[in-house]
């Protein structure tokens, strides 16, 4: 069984799996985010931090 939990950056339901462990990345379906486990009980999610590109400013 897993769970649906709401996207923090489209709103969109992003599932998890039962095994899903804090500090999990998950990506969104609907708008592609990378999405970190930030707290399991309750579940929060939060946009993982992204690799700096380097655009050679
Ligand atoms: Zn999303």
């Amino acid at each position: 069984m897993s769970k649906t939990i709401e996207c923090p950056i489209c709103g969109g339901d992003v599932s998890l799996a039962n095994d899903t462990i804090q500090g999990e990345l998950i990506e969104c379906q609907d708008c592609g985010t990378e999405l970190e486990v930030t707290n399991l009980n309750p579940i929060k999610l939060a946009e993982a931090p992204q690799e700096e590109e380097d655009w050679g400013e």
